[in-house]
């Protein structure tokens, strides 16, 4: 564990996704030398505003580090097989790297289906599940979301001991829970999923070192849930009665127990488009055996 001993530290995203994208800054102007010039494309149906946020915040952040961009816009009602379609023409676009689908998808596309269409290599925010097979065999060739793996950055980069620690995930969605799950096992973590029909949920999450909330329920975890000097990560992002965004954690409610908590604005969503520019990076690293 970390050795902070000062109480209620929040903990920003925006330093842990200034490293990162200074690293990438200089990855990218390196393989420049060599005329090769990272690209990232978008696959996006429709305009849903959640998107439109993600996909700016993604334009912006991939601009800054010098990869390509590409969106690609589909009509509402478009077909499977022309869904499908589109998939295989990036997939076969050699300047493209790195493939981001947006999802959920409409119901009318089945995405159990599309979801082995798109090519591993290029499926850079983990839809294919080989590359969701590859995080439970530790091998570091595939790429974890973008989300749990911001977790797990950032708790890098405020120096967190991993190693042994009890850390409860609450949630165990495919977006987060799970994979974040995996992770943090991959780095030796003794890790306990809870979930909605989980037991006595505090006594649970009290005993945890690191508590990493994701339940999509506003404010949910207070004071009672977390250990005394406990690192709380919130994942969430809701909408309190107030109409104002807020985590799954009650932060006011439990900043005199925790040492370290992650705020929501500014927490680990804002690390998640850096995440996804090292996909990349990465990505395209690895099609040019570099
Ligand atoms: P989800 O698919 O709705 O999953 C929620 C999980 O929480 C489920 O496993 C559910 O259990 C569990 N849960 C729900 N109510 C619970 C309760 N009262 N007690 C214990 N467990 C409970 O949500 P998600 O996609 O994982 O997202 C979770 C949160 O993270 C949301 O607020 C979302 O907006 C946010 N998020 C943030 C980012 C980011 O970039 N920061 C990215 C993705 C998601 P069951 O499995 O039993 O139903």
């Amino acid at each position: 564990m970390s050795n902070i001993t000062t109480k209620g530290q929040i903990i920003k995203g925006k330093p842990v996704a200034d490293k990162i994208s200074e690293n990438l800054i200089k990855e990218v102007n390196d393989l420049s030398k060599e005329g090769i010039i990272p690209k990232l494309a978008i696959v996006r149906v429709g305009a849903r505003p959640d998107d439109l946020a993600y996909e700016r915040g993604a334009l912006k952040r991939c601009q800054t580090i010098g990869i390509e961009t590409e969106v690609i816009e589909l009509e509402e009602n478009i077909t499977q097989e022309e869904y499908i379609k589109a998939v295989h023409k990036l997939n076969e676009d050699e300047k493209v790297n790195g493939i981001l689908t947006f999802r959920p998808l409409p119901k009318h596309l089945n995405e159990d289906v599309i979801k082995y269409e798109i090519d591993p290599n290029k499926d850079i925010d983990c839809f294919n599940p080989i590359n969701i097979s590859k995080i439970l065999e530790n091998d570091k060739s595939g790429y974890p979301p973008c989300t749990p793996t911001a977790v797990v950055e950032i708790l890098k980069y405020y120096d967190v001991d991993l190693s042994g620690a009890n850390i409860v995930v609450l949630g165990r969605s495919m977006v987060v829970g799970k994979p974040v799950s995996m992770l943090l096992l991959n780095e030796n973590a003794t890790v306990t999923i809870c979930h909605s029909r989980t037991k006595n949920l505090p006594e649970i999450t009290s005993n945890a070192d690191i508590l990493v909330a994701a339940v999509g329920k506003a404010n949910m975890v207070k004071e009672e849930y977390i250990k005394d000097g406990a690192i709380v990560i919130d994942v969430g992002i809701n909408v309190d009665d107030q109409g104002n965004l807020c985590g799954d954690v009650d932060t006011n409610n439990v900043l005199d127990k925790v040492s370290m908590i992650t705020p929501v604005p500014g927490g680990v969503g804002s690390v998640t488009t850096s995440i996804l520019a090292s996909h990349v990076v990465k990505a395209c690293k690895l099609q040019n055996n570099k």
